[in-house]
């Protein structure tokens, strides 16, 4: 025992020493490497910090002159390249990256997928495609497949965007949504061309995809009433799920038109007047109002939009009850409406445009796709609401 506890008191100093050497040499490497990186490198960095990119691209340039050898110095003036705008500057970057020896496979495809990135900015979709093919046996296979779907859809190449949305589903993403769209914008491209059976085919794969795709049964609805077929139209549109049923304010004209179709316009309207009366956000109230006015008179059509008022007061509705009045009031009065109704529509002109959930992007026709951020159903088809307060 008491030879065993000796030799531990003999070898102690050396694991100390070994530990203080391992500290000397770690710290000595440290500050080795810390000469090594220029002060203007932190000029830099705070420059960057300040917002000032211009700034810090002019330094990082002296730097690179001098510090060739270094790869992730030139990956940071390709992305600083790019986000200035300067699109040939980050490609030649890249370009030059890839065109080095000395790069590990991971540098090799995140250069290769930064200089696609550069190409699909810069308009060049055939170039970045064939990067990103390039890249799908690798591990930056999915990171090339999420640019590849953005091009296919900027191209409008559904087919090839429904196969990569496949490829990248997974348990976080099913891709449902997307892909019911796209299979609703090849069946757009079938109506351009008059194919309505091919349309409808395309369609239910929406459907298929995504059981309560409220855009594939509005289309079904409206080519079924371009057949002469309102009943099947009515029976589509009015399957949209509770959830999904402000979207029927997309297809309430078609709606009247197909009740009209059958003569009985009486019957539609009051079907609208039923769901408004549910759901009343549903964005139908300036056309039940129209058609009262064509069809049953003023008075019903002031009636209806006092009540709508009463149980659900809106600034919308009050115009629309002002504009009504405006209607009636004897010749002395109107002026003084008018000049109220003229304050109103200042401040309701916001609830005539639709917003995007997700960007802001505010424009006065409905978009599935948002033409501000490029992301599908971010619209509410309500006027005025954003989709997540529907
Ligand atoms: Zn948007």
């Amino acid at each position: 025992m008491i030879e065993i506890q000796f030799w531990w008191l003999a070898i102690l100093p050396i694991f100390f020493g070994a530990g203080w050497l391992a500290a000397r040499v770690d710290i000595k490497h440290v500050i080795a490497e810390s000469h090594s990186l220029p002060i203007a490198y932190f000029k830099a960095v705070n420059h960057l910090l300040a917002g000032e990119m211009n700034k810090a691209i002019d330094i990082y340039i002296e730097i690179a002159k001098n510090h060739s050898e270094t790869i992730e110095l030139q990956v940071t003036l390709g992305h600083l390249f790019r986000r200035r705008g300067e699109l040939e500057r980050a490609i030649r970057m890249h370009q030059k990256i890839l065109s080095r020896r000395d790069l590990s496979e991971s540098q090799r495809q995140q250069s290769q997928l930064d200089l696609a990135i550069d190409f699909i900015k810069s308009g060049l979709f055939d170039r970045a495609e064939k990067i990103l093919h390039d890249l799908s046996n690798t591990d930056s296979a999915r990171l090339a497949r999420v640019e590849l779907l953005a091009i296919y859809q900027q191209e409008h190449e559904w087919q090839k965007a429904i196969a990569t949305a496949e490829l990248l589903r997974d348990e976080s993403n099913s891709f449902q949504h997307e892909i019911a769209q796209f299979y609703c914008e090849l069946a757009s491209e079938s109506l351009i061309r008059n194919q309505n059976e091919k349309a409808i085919n395309e369609l239910n794969l929406a459907l298929k995809e995504h059981r309560h795709s409220a855009r594939a049964r509005l289309m079904l609805g409206e080519i079924a009433l371009s057949e002469a077929r309102p009943d099947d139209a009515i029976e589509h549109w009015l399957k949209m799920p509770a959830q999904d049923i402000h979207y029927l304010a997309l297809a309430a004209r078609h709606l009247i038109a197909a009740f009209h179709s059958k003569n009985q316009l009486a019957d539609g309207i009051a079907l609208l007047i039923r769901y408004v009366q549910q759901y009343p956000e549903l964005d139908v109230v300036d056309l039940i109002y129209e058609q009262l006015l064509a069809t049953a008179g003023i008075d019903a059509a002031y009636d209806f939009v006092r009540e709508r008022l009463r149980e659900h007061p809106s600034m919308p509705g009050l115009k629309k009850l002002l504009d009504a009045h405006l209607l009636v009031a004897p010749a002395d009065q109107k002026s003084e409406l008018e000049v109220i109704g003229k304050l109103l529509h200042d401040n309701t002109r916001s609830y005539s445009m639709y917003y995007c959930s997700e960007c802001g992007f505010k424009t006065r026709q409905f978009f599935w796709h948002c033409p501000g951020c490029n992301q599908w159903e971010t619209y509410a088809p309500v006027r005025g609401k954003s989709r997540s307060v529907v």
